[in-house]
């Protein structure tokens, strides 16, 4: 028996055992969180009456407290099981990091004590010198500071019993230059809040609460059996398989969606979803995702920096918790050519005190708040589309985004039909409602009811409007969510401070609403181009979007240069959030990082096909010529057999043409689009190889086993 069939008896085999129930699971929700109700239990009241006042109002920490702080901390983790505590930062490979240290120090005598103190809480200095900067610091000051976010509270992660105390940190260079996506996210958070309210405060809305980003990120991945996956060097090595036919049946019968979960994925989905909860995170949905052997997890939502912390755990947890369950999670955004890829949906919002500024509301007042902010966003939105394509820029994305079941690389939004009249009636001056007929004035008539499920009908668009959110839809589902809500709180700051300042400089004796009104008609004649109601999948929209001047950045090198464009500089410097070196070595690490990638992918597929698939056509043609000789020792006359081989020998021939040829494009460093080409050339033959050659022959599993037996 070949291994691959090993693995597949052997999968049979397999009985999933009974999962545990959990009936304490609300008790249990956060108890592995260093949050309010632990801290307010083991901290003295004035000091935790300082750090909720911090943690809320994202106000500077008071340094006097840091050492109460860390005691505590250490005395709730030391008593949860932890020896260790790490600072947890995300540098810009797109994976966190950590260095755990012991909390034991020397004392007096030969003995140790444990110990862990506010310096050791607040700051950390990992040697930074091996992760990407951009040339923003050279070795000779290797090091790196990671600074405790407040705002984010420390939790301890349990691995196969060992408990460690994590603390979210901020990851920056000995000379203040940001390495990584915390920080400007959490300056792209203070920007937004601070349009907000002053954006509200236009409407007669003072808010003493600060306001709030929310995001609730669903995230979709892919598991197969470990038997099958361990058999895979490229799904080990690249994250995705660089050969392999689709089989027969796939999804063709969207029989996978919303289908009974099996057995074995739903004991691991039960115990992703404990470990989930002990953690904090508001896991709430589970369910198979559209291609066969995939599926989807969504928390419910939450404030923006820790939903983005959130969604890099759970992507861990995935990754962890599968290997226990014999499983192997695939988090990128193509693991199997033919089927669905796999994405992650950013849904986002922004409220204020009880208002939520992207819901329409039952009352007038709400209404004009809600098509002020809904502008605000198309404005930004039209605006730095090309600036949200290269926040979801990557190797793995691009072979997803503009494929038939994701987003394309084109950047629009969907309004949905009700809320796309509407707006365009403001646009002409005075909105009529669609539903009564009257006239609608902004601030003084109740819009019509839009209802979420009428609003959500496409699945096509990159960024849609679904109730009382926006869902950013082309995010991959290996990315963290920080980059494109940065891109986002930003761009709509900026939206909102125009809209502000044009309202605050109105002169006392102005109609409020007839000038609004006037102002958010021109925002939309000026933006209206991004807004597509239609089918985004189609190849009419590539021209009609073409006409519109919208970009199609299709590849990762050109969906990244929108980061070193002075305008979009510009932009991020004036709201300080990253500063021009900042983003020149962002564009500058991107793009290596893409570049490597390709290059890993290349060499390894010249590796498969030389030393797995030519090896296998070989072994299947000499079995062939064999048969042949014996055919002709026979006195076999019409024998159709050596036309046949003569079909598979032109498989061979050109697996050993193309690889060839391959070996010289990587030899010779050729742009990586030309490569990806031979190797997409290099593929059509093997794929077509696999569906001739000899099962038993054939060593890499086939897209029918890992897909569906598991
Ligand atoms: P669908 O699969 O239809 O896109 P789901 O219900 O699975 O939708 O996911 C919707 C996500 O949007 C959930 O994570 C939900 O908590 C989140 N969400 C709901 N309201 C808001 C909001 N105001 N801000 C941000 N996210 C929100
Ligand atoms: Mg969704």
């Amino acid at each position: 028996m070949n291994s691959r069939k090993t693995a597949i008896a052997a999968i049979a085999a397999t009985q999933t055992p009974e999962t545990p129930t959990n009936p304490n699971f609300v008790e249990e929700f956060g108890c592995d969180v260093f949050g309010l109700k632990t801290m307010s239990e083991y901290l003295p009241k004035p000091v935790f009456k300082k750090l909720r006042e911090t943690m809320e109002t994202g106000k500077a920490l008071d340094s006097s407290i840091a050492d109460d702080v860390a005691h505590a901390m250490k005395t709730w983790a030391i008593e949860r099981g932890a020896t260790h505590y790490t600072h947890w930062f995300m540098p810009l490979t797109g994976a966190t990091a950590e260095k755990h240290d012991s909390f034991l120090e020397p004392a007096e005598n030969g003995k140790v004590i444990a110990r862990f103190s506010g310096k050791n809480l607040i700051i950390g200095e990992p040697d930074a010198s091996s992760f990407p900067s951009g040339g923003l610091r050279s070795t000779a000051e290797a090091r790196g500071y990671t600074a405790w976010d407040p705002s984010s509270p420390a939790f301890i992660k349990r691995e196969n019993g060992v408990a460690t105390l994590y603390i979210p940190t901020a990851f920056c260079s000995y000379t203040g230059e940001v390495l990584d996506k915390k920080t400007p996210l959490l300056r792209s958070m203070q920007v937004l809040g601070a349009q907000a309210k002053r954006l509200l405060k236009c409407f007669g809305k003072d808010f003493e609460a600060g306001a709030k980003v929310t995001l609730g990120a669903e995230q979709e991945y892919f598991l197969i059996d470990k038997r099958f996956y361990v058999q895979r060097p490229d799904l080990m090595q690249t994250g995705r398989t660089l050969f392999g036919a689709p089989p027969q049946r796939h999804q063709q019968l969207e029989d996978h969606y919303f289908g009974a979960i099996k057995p074995r994925i739903l004991s691991f989905m039960s115990e992703l979803d404990r470990e989930l909860w002990r953690l904090g995170i508001p896991a709430k949905t589970r369910h198979n995702e559209v291609a066969p052997a995939q599926f989807e997890v969504a928390p419910i939502f939450e404030e923006v920096n820790l939903a983005v912390d959130h969604n890099m755990l759970i992507m861990d947890a995935l990754t962890r918790i599968a290997d226990k369950h014999g499983l192997a999670c695939l988090l990128h955004e193509k693991p199997f050519a033919g089927v669905n890829g796999a994405g992650k949906h950013n849904n986002w919002s922004i409220s204020v005190g009880d208002i939520n500024l992207l819901n329409p509301g039952k009352d007038p007042h709400q209404n004009a708040i809600f098509l002020t902010s809904l502008c605000a966003v198309i404005e930004a939105v039209d605006r730095h589309a090309d600036l949200l394509r290269s926040a979801i820029a990557g190797a793995g994305n691009d072979h997803r985004l503009g494929a038939n079941e994701a987003p394309p690389a084109i950047i629009s939004m969907y309004l949905g039909e009700q809320l796309a009249d509407i707006v365009s009636q403001i646009e002409k001056g005075e909105a009529k409602s669609s539903k009564q007929g009257k006239t609608l004035k902004i601030g003084a008539d109740i819009l019509p009811e839009l209802p979420c499920d009428a609003t959500d009908r496409n699945r096509t668009s990159p960024f849609a409007f679904t109730g009382n959110k926006f869902e950013f839809r082309a995010a991959g589902s290996s990315q963290s969510c920080a980059s494109p809500n940065i891109v986002l709180n930003t761009a709509v700051a900026e939206a909102f401070d125009e809209i502000a300042t044009h309202l605050e400089n109105l002169p006392k004796n102005a109609d409020f609403h007839a000038e609004l009104q006037k102002l958010l008609s021109s925002i939309i004649k000026k933006h209206k181009k991004i807004i597509f109601n239609g089918n985004n999948y189609g190849e009419e929209w590539k021209k009609e979007a073409a006409k519109r001047g919208l970009p199609n950045l299709r590849t990762t090198p050109e969906a990244i240069k929108p980061l070193i464009k002075p305008e979009n500089i510009a932009l991020f410097e004036k709201y300080g959030v990253f500063n021009r070196v900042e983003m020149q070595s962002r564009y500058e690490i991107f793009l290596e990082e893409y570049e490597r990638k390709i290059g890993i992918e290349a060499g390894l597929a010249l590796k498969l096909a030389r030393t797995h698939i030519i090896p296998a056509v070989a072994a299947y043609l000499e079995r062939l010529g064999k048969t042949i000789e014996a055919e002709k020792l026979a006195g076999v006359k019409k024998s159709k057999l050596a036309s046949y081989a003569q079909k598979i020998s032109a498989r061979l021939n050109g697996l050993i043409e193309v690889s060839e040829k391959l070996d010289l494009q990587i030899s010779k460093a050729e742009k990586q689009q030309k490569i990806l080409e031979t190797m997409a050339e290099l593929r059509k033959i093997a794929d077509a190889a696999e569906g001739e050659v000899d099962n038993e022959l054939w060593t890499l599993p086939k897209y029918c086993e890992m897909l569906f037996v598991y």
